[in-house]
């Protein structure tokens, strides 16, 4: 086997920072190399800093000797951002995970490997709430959320990450300690770089500390879960709450290919069909919606959205939890229950603005129909952020073709309807084919400017965002990841 290309920077890191920080086992090397797109790309040491100024050295050598830089968190990420595409080190902050809460303050600091459900938890104790949730918080960092600006299942009330950071404490690439924003609502003194870094998936500068804001944490919820006749009837209702002003805390819409993988995993229907008018066995396309907040405004509301659900065929409802979480079943299940349709799914996270929800849904039928691979659809209704799906066998090379093939023509009708190719991914390796299609060449210049701005030599994640990976050159690694077992 070669020697790694940077053996001589990590000895001499291993000197400055301690050997045992630094692990290059295979082991070690090949759990940091993927993230949950399962694209694998081997560093040659993983470093676990601990504190701020074995960071600063990390990223002092690595300016001094060229070497890749990767941040990773807990490598939920779907977009590869977090692989180490062009080796190197990988920094991990995932043992970074103190929280205080000032509670007078309504404000979390927190370091970047605390994990999202945590941040909450720790907020709820003060009666405060955290709102941002991606399905994968039980799992991911703050840190890996804000260089994504996560979104998550409560951003059609909450908003998304980005909603709630005061202020970034961390290191830019050159290895400088900088401080954007600060404990304070009201802030700007400057460029505000603190929202450049949010989102720029670890291309830009390492997070170090968060300052968060939390919100009085809603008292009681009403879950809601309604049954149409038609993706289109369903999507026509969603816009016809929109159009009443009620903000639910959730909306999801599950489609009808979507529905019908979770009643088969599941092994009974999300409503039985005498409820359904009993006319079809066909499965419903299903709403599932979430009212929070006091309790006198949530039975208001409930009682409006009662009014506008006899648009569904059918509907369900209930304020207790317990009860609750039945209802959310459907919608827990129907990620996994899609590899009934494929061994491998191109899972897509695109916003369209509110006119373009049908023509999308509509046109995910069009892509099964050219392609003849099944295109589950589910997503956040009240924001336009859909999860599209192509289900393919990877093993099969005239399926990877087809379903090549068929997300291309997504994104561009996607870009084409005036929407984004990503909402809450953010564009990594996995996107990297179809930034050209969102943006101008000038649009693009400007960002390199940035990121030549800030990191001259080109050692924080290179390559990613930019430089166009082809993944159906590399074969996803197969490995089981905690969150696949829920
Ligand atoms: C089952 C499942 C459900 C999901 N649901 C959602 C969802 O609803 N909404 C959503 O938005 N996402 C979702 N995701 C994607 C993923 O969980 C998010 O992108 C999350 O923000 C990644 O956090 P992480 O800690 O795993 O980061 P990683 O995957 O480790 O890293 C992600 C990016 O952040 C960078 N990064 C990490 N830490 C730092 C730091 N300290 N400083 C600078 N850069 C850093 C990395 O370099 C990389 O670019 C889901 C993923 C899974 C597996």
């Amino acid at each position: 086997m070669p020697e790694p290309a940077h053996f001589p920077a990590t000895s001499q890191l291993a000197g400055c920072i301690g050997a045992v920080q630094i692990r290059t086992d295979a082991e070690s090397c090949f759990a940091a190399s993927f993230d949950n797109s399962r694209f694998s790309f081997l560093p040659e040491a993983v470093i676990f800093p601990r504190d701020e100024q074995d960071v600063a050295t990390v990223l002092r050598l690595a300016n001094q000797h060229r070497v890749p830089v990767t941040v990773r968190g807990a490598g939920s990420g779907t977009a590869g951002a977090a692989a180490p595409l062009r080796g190197g080190w990988v920094l991990s902050l995932a043992q970074w995970k103190n929280i205080e809460i000032d509670s007078a303050a309504s404000m979390a600091f927190v370091q970047p490997g605390a994990i999202t459900g945590e941040v909450d938890a720790a907020a709820a104790q003060h009666g405060l709430f955290y709102p941002p949730d991606p399905s994968s918080v039980k799992y991911c960092t703050i840190g890996g959320n804000i260089a994504t600006n996560a979104g998550g299942l409560r951003a059609a009330k909450y908003g998304v990450c980005r909603d709630y950071v005061y202020g970034l404490e961390g290191f830019l690439p050159t290895g400088e300690f900088v401080r954007w924003g600060g404990p304070v609502r009201k802030y700007v003194s400057g460029y505000n770089l603190k929202d450049l870094w949010i989102g720029s998936e670890g291309t830009l500068g390492v997070i170090t500390k968060a300052i968060l804001k939390l919100v009085p944490r809603p008292v009681c919820r009403h879950t809601f879960l309604l049954a149409f006749s038609s993706d289109e009837a369903a999507l026509e209702a969603a816009t016809a709450l929109l159009e009443k002003h009620i903000v639910p805390s959730v909306l999801e819409f599950l489609d009808r290919q979507t529905v019908t993988c979770a009643e088969r995993r599941n092994g009974f229907p999300v409503f039985p069909p005498e409820a359904l008018g009993g006319n079809s066995s066909a499965p419903p396309s299903i709403l599932l919606l979430e009212l929070d907040g006091v309790p006198a405004a949530v039975a208001e509301e409930s009682a409006r959205v009662r009014e506008w659900a006899s648009s569904a065929l059918a509907f369900r409802e209930t304020a207790d939890p317990a009860a609750a979480e039945k209802l959310w079943n459907v919608r827990r299940t129907c990620s996994q229950a899609m590899f009934q349709l494929g061994n491998a799914k191109l899972n897509e996270d695109i916003v369209v603005p509110l006119r373009g929800y049908i023509p999308l849904i509509q046109f995910t039928r069009e892509i099964m129909a050219r392609t003849g691979l099944a295109t589950p659809t589910f997503g956040h209704a009240a924001d336009g952020n859909f999860h599209i799906h192509i289900m393919y066998n990877r093993d099969d090379p005239d399926q990877c073709r087809r379903a090549e093939e068929g997300i291309l023509l997504m994104m561009q009708k996607v870009v084409e309807l005036g929407g984004a190719i990503t909402g809450e991914h953010g564009i990594g390796i996995t996107k990297s084919p179809f930034l050209r299609l969102q943006h101008s060449p000038a649009e693009i210049n400007a960002m390199l400017a940035i990121k030549h701005a800030l990191d001259p030599n080109n050692i924080l994640a290179p390559d990613q965002i930019f430089k166009v990976t082809n993944i159906w050159e590399h074969t996803p690694v197969k490995v089981t990841l905690p969150w696949d077992k829920h």
